[in-house]
Formats: structure tokens, sequence, C-alpha cells
């Protein structure tokens, strides 16, 4: 479900100083009070400072507008890639630990975090599998059946999904009989969607992959990107890729995590390292509109504790009007604060204090001697475990369904993963739910925990014991 661009690494190589901007560059007390004062956006000023910048602080700037970035929005300390489990042989070597550091952008608030690895190395074996969720496949089909009636997509339009993973949503459209093509960067989830019949190309999103596209006369009526949009380091050359390969009454449809929902539900397990940047609509349609591409419609979707879905066209098609809908969620982001930098600053405070919660209710229910084991081995429960360092002296174990997670241990932590039987095996007097956002569907699965009287817990937005 993830896409990046592979070239990024070359892209930010460009903003880097060559040997004559170094040699004629002011002294760097003139940059400290550049960076003080934010940066000015005159095309020359703007040079300048990004050619200073560049050296010293050469990636701390806002991946959509290139100001500096000071402002802190949530800082989770040190902690491992969110999706490199451990396996048996690599548990006593050594782990990469990165800063886990959420910034906001104090001229378009768009909250992200830095670049700090090459998204290649991250998501080129990707462990996650869409389809072993069912919530996930429900929400798929219901968005084809949805899409369909509203644009009316039959036999000969084309339907192209960004980051389609093994096929979970795609094969809906297949179904109908719709021309489809995925595009997916992780080689191993992509052989899974072929081996169903589901043509997917193995690459990264961006201008150069649209380029080939277009060149091969392919084009989108419908282009989507489910939990995509967020995990893109260079948003300029992913956004920049859309227009290119949209048919000129084309529609995009992206959902990502409402920046709005994970201040408001205080879920901030949802920032790890693979999601670079937490999305509110009022920064969307700014990003897209420099790209030559309008937002018409907006809505709310279930998925990951709250997303957005955005409905985007060509600046110049004229052919969807922008509905009431839009306008109403654009206020709504304001009125909740979104374009106050307050709003971002007392979120800092907030997670602190949670985490101090969550370590009170672990160390209390460990002091009256009771066992405590995790259900799923979630990216974002990675973030809670090591920002909590709940480690295997509070967690026994924990499960998944994925038979690519079993028999690894989770990054950090090293609590190891089993399959959901080990539960009933055990017997453990609580099971915390690390994803949350499926706990309907995961108590229902593991209702057997009631047969000796154990409990649910969920951790956010504040802890809760489900009996
Ligand atoms: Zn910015």
């Amino acid at each position: 479900m993830r896409s990046f661009d592979r070239n990024s690494e070359k892209v930010i190589a460009q903003t880097l100083p060559v040997p004559s901007a170094l040699s004629d560059s002011t002294p760097d007390k003139s940059l400290e009070t550049d960076l003080k004062e934010g940066l000015v956006f005159t095309p020359i000023l703007k040079e300048k400072n990004h050619r200073k910048i560049a050296t010293d602080k050469r990636t701390n700037l806002c991946r959509f507008c290139e100001n500096h970035l000071s402002v802190t929005f949530a800082d989770l300390g040190m902690s491992p890639l969110a999706n490199s489990y451990i396996g048996a042989d690599a548990l006593n070597k050594m782990e990469p630990f990165y800063p886990l550091h959420a910034y906001v952008c104090e001229s378009c608030f768009l909250v992200q975090l830095l670049e700090f690895e090459s998204p290649a190395s991250i998501f080129t074996d990707y462990a996650y599998f869409s389809s072993f969720s069912d919530t996930f496949l429900e929400h798929a089909k219901t968005y084809t059946d949805q899409m369909i009636e509203r644009f009316g997509f039959n036999t000969s339009s084309q339907v192209i999904e960004i980051a389609s993973n093994d096929g979970y949503l795609l094969q809906y459209f297949k179904e109908k009989n719709i021309p489809v093509l995925g595009i997916e960067p992780a080689a191993n989830v992509a052989a899974t969607a072929i081996e169903k019949g589901i043509p997917t190309k193995v690459k990264f999103f961006g201008k150069q992959t649209t380029a080939e596209l277009v060149k091969e006369g392919i084009m989108a009526d419908l282009l989507l990107g489910n939990n995509v949009l967020a995990h893109v380091p260079d948003l300029h050359d992913f956004v920049g890729g859309m227009k290119p390969v949209l048919k000129p009454n084309g529609v995009i449809t992206m959902e990502f995590p409402h920046l709005m929902k994970l201040i408001e539900n205080n879920l901030f397990d949802t920032i790890y390292h693979e999601h670079f940047s937490y999305l509110s609509l009022i920064t969307v349609e700014k990003i897209f509109s420099q790209h030559g591409l309008t937002l018409f419609d907006a809505e709310e979707v279930a998925t990951h504790g709250g997303s957005l879905r955005i409905y985007a066209r060509h600046t110049e098609d004229d052919s969807k009007p922008l509905t009431a809908r839009i306008n109403s969620f654009r206020e709504k982001e304001i009125a909740f604060g979104l374009t106050s930098m307050d709003t971002y600053l007392e979120f800092a405070e907030k997670v602190r204090r949670t985490k101090r919660r969550i370590l009170s209710f672990l160390i209390q229910a460990k002091e009256e001697g009771k066992s405590i084991v995790c259900y799923g081995a979630p990216a974002k429960g990675n973030t809670l475990l090591n920002f909590c360092g709940s480690g295997r002296d509070f967690i026994d174990y924990t499960v998944d369904r994925n038979p690519h997670k079993q028999n690894q241990a989770l990054p950090g932590t090293h609590i190891p993963i089993y399959h959901p039987d080990k539960v009933k095996e055990t017997k453990p007097d609580y099971l915390l739910i690390l994803p949350w956002n499926l706990k309907d569907e995961i108590m229902v699965q593991m209702a057997c925990i009631r047969e000796w009287k154990g409990k649910f817990l969920v951790p956010l937005p504040e802890v809760e014991v489900i009996s």
C-alpha cells in the first residue's frame, strides 16, 4: 500500500551545494539569523538560504513549501523502522534506531517527518498484505461500487491504482470487467496480485512512471491511491505525476488518515517513519493546486481511525463543480484550529501525558501479577510500544493472522509474533489490541478470551478495558 519515488535521493542531492556555492557562501552567523527569522520567499533569498541550509541542516525543509521546520508537533524519541520485523537470525544483531520527530510547517501547516532513509530500502519487500484484513476488503468493495455508480465506469474505462498492494481493491473492478492496472513497488506483494490476475507494474509512482505509461498509451479514467499520499517523501514528484496520466475528464481519489482526527483522538501511534506526512484538506488542496489539480469533493471514511477521501480533477475540467461538502470540510478544519499553531503545540504535551497513563496501567497490572499479550503487529503498535518503552517485561508476545509476520519479533521491543491460536494455549488476563482501528473485528475473532475471563485492552485515545 505504499509508493515512493525511487529517485528521491537524487532529488535531494540536487539541492545540496556544489563546491562553487560553498566557497562563496556567507558566514554561518547569518544563517542562524535567517533560520530564526524564517525564510523570506523571494527567489534570490530562497536560493541563497536553500544553499546555506543545505550546508548545515540540509533536510530540515518542508517537503512541500521548503520553509525551514523548527516547530515540534510530536517528539516520539528514537525508534526503529516500524515495519522492520526481526527474524530469528537477527535477534542478537545491532538494530538501527532513528529520530521519530514530527514537525509542523508554520507556512503551509504540513505536519511531517524529515526524510532519513531511502524509501527503496524500506518498501521493496513490504510485509503488509491488505487481504489479511476483512475490514479493508469490505471497504474496498464498497468503494468500487460507489465509484462505478457515481462516475459510470464501464468496460471501456481504465482504473489505475497507485500502491495497489496485493490487488485487494482492484479485484473488485476486475470482477465487473473494468480494465485495471496496479502500480506497486513491493515486489513480493505485487507478485501476489499478478497471481490473482491483476496486471501490476513493480514501480514507485512518480513523473517517470507516468511518462512510461503515457508512452504505452495508458491513461486513467480513475486514478486512485489509498493510504499512499502520506507515505510519499517527494510530494512534488508524486502529485506532479498524476496530471499527465489522467484523462481530460478523469477522476482522482486519494484516502489518507486525517490530521484532524489524529489530533482530536490522540492517535500519535500513527506517526511512524514510513509515514512522512500528516495531512489536512487545507494542505492537500494547496499541494494539488500547485500541480494543476483541483479538489472538488471530500468525505470522511472510517479507516485508520478517521480518514479523508478527496476527489480531484484537472483544474480546467469544469464538468465537476465543487460540492458544498468540500467547502464545509474546509470550514470545519479552520474552526478546529488547523490554521493556528497553538493547536499543534498543545498536541505534544497530550502525547507525553498519554504515555504516562498507559505505563501506569501496565505497571499496575504487572504488580497485580496479570499476564498481558498483544494482538496484531501493525506499524502503529511498534510506535506505541517503543515510545512507551514496553517490551517483554510487560508483554509476553503478540499474535498476527499474517503468516509473513509470524515467528518474527517486533522491531525494538523484540516481542515475539505467533499464530493467534497461541492465545488459547496461554489464556492471558489482558489482550492489548494494537490495531485499534480493527478492534470490533478482532474482538469477534478473539471472543474466546471471555472463556477464562480475559479482557481486551485498547490503548488509545485513552487506555480502555473491555470485558
Ligand atoms: Zn510548508
